[in-house]
């Protein structure tokens, strides 16, 4: 991650965007605020940690967003990462607003006991924030569904009732919804396919930079339907193969080794080389701000698949553009993973669980809706992906907000 400041970058992106949306200064000014910003002390046994929660806009509904365990994260981050929750709940059209939290941490460095300890922690400063019809958090980078499960068991405790719907992202037996493991991916797999119809290009080579939960399930996704894909990477490095790696084995022995480098018939490259390779389709996949101002002129895809959120920082944003490089943003390109958590609370709420092709069949409607919308918001501005998400989600907060008399 670079150190730009990603909430400045969210903010210069909206107000580029509402030179084509239009939205009243005063209601622009309400979007660009967060509506509450929560930071608090984990404190456990041994140790102290910083915890967060913004809760960005919640004109559409209730807050929705991720929790990330890493040791980068600040306010500013989390800040740009509940507002880009409220744009990409409003361009996926699901009726959440934005939110998003987190804690400096190192999961990488602490115990299961500990992990769980800071869990708890962040549940209990937060309870009488969040729940069903309030704020409702899911994994991100670093968590996962027993961590949801943690937090979701300690804020039950609380309440005193069961409330499955306060969290998504949870494991099948307490309430998860069959496809969320997956959701992301398979939905940036829907929209990256539109997203090749509607410019005529043809399935070819990929890197993957992040193979985690979004990167590994991406790569196996892209396998399986015939794209070759060429590199992937992980926090300690990647691999080449310009006749495409066998995904199943790399995922295989990064399971048992704990990293894609040394996988057999590959070569070693950088995280940095991975983003400058001769492919047609690059998916960032890990953090923010690794195509920026320094390297976004050796960039070669043709298309970027941002999966990861703000990859892209808006010095590089303008270069890629001059360069013809299409990019599919990541509050529509990654949007299907809150689409799918929509679901899980759909299910929740109803009490009724639905099978895996039901959850597939509905995503892939909602992904092509929104990306058929943000299209058809380019070719009407003749402007970028991004920035006609940026319109689409703008005008559809900023309806949401006047009909609120806000
Ligand atoms: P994850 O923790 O499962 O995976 C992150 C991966 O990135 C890991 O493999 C890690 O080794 C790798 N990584 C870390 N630093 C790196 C670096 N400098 N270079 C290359 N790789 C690096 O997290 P995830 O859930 O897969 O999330 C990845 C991105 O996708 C994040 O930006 C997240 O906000 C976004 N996202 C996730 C979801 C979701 O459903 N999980 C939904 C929408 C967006």
């Amino acid at each position: 991650m670079g150190k730009e400041n990603p909430f400045e970058n969210a903010i210069k992106t909206l107000q580029q965007a509402n030179e084509f949306a239009g939205v009243k200064d005063e209601i622009l000014a309400k979007i660009i605020k967060p509506e509450n910003i929560h930071q608090f002390t984990i404190q456990t046994a041994g140790k102290k940690y910083q915890g967060y929660r913004v809760q960005h806009n919640s004109a559409r509904g209730p807050y929705k967003g991720g929790i990330r365990f890493h040791p980068q994260v600040d306010i500013n981050e989390v800040k740009a990462l509940a507002t880009w929750m409220s744009l990409k709940c409003a361009v996926a059209d699901i009726p959440y607003g934005g939110g998003k939290g987190g804690v400096a941490c190192n999961p990488k460095e602490m115990t299961e006991a500990e992990l769980q300890a800071v869990s708890r922690g962040w549940a209990k400063a937060m309870a009488p924030h969040i729940g069903a019809w309030k704020d409702v958090p899911a994994p991100d980078v670093n968590t996962d569904g027993q961590i949801m499960a943690w937090i979701l068991d300690e804020y039950e405790k609380i309440v005193g009732r069961k409330e499955p719907g306060a969290i998504t992202g949870k494991p099948l037996e307490l309430g998860g919804s069959l496809g969320r493991d997956k959701a992301t991916s398979q939905g940036g797999f829907f929209i990256l396919r539109e997203a090749m119809k509607a410019n005529k290009l043809k399935h070819n080579t990929v890197a993957i930079q992040g193979l985690g939960n979004v990167g590994g399930w991406l790569a196996e996704i892209l396998h399986k339907e015939k794209f070759k894909v060429v590199a992937v990477s992980d926090s300690r490095g990647g691999i080449y193969n310009e006749k495409g790696l066998d995904i199943p084995a790399v995922l295989k022995h990064k399971e048992m080794t704990g990293a894609v480098l040394g996988f057999p018939g590959a070569k070693g490259i950088t995280n940095d080389d991975i983003l400058e390779l001769n492919v047609e389709i690059l998916a960032p996949s890990a953090l923010e701000n690794v195509i920026t101002g320094a390297n976004a002129d050796r960039i070669r895809a043709k298309l970027i698949l941002e999966m990861a959120n703000g990859p892209t920082t808006p010095e590089a944003d303008k270069i890629l553009g001059t360069k013809g490089i299409i990019i599919i943003p990541d509050i529509l390109a990654n949007s299907g993973g809150v689409t799918v958590s929509y679901f899980e609370w759909v299910q929740n709420l109803a009490g009724y669980y639905w099978d895996l092709e039901e959850v597939d069949k509905r995503l892939e409607k909602k992904m092509n809706n929104a990306f058929d919308a943000v299209h058809a918001t380019a070719q009407k501005h003749k402007i970028s992906y991004r920035l006609a998400a940026n319109v689409l989600a703008l005008e559809r907060i900023a309806k949401a907000m006047e009909l609120r008399g806000w």
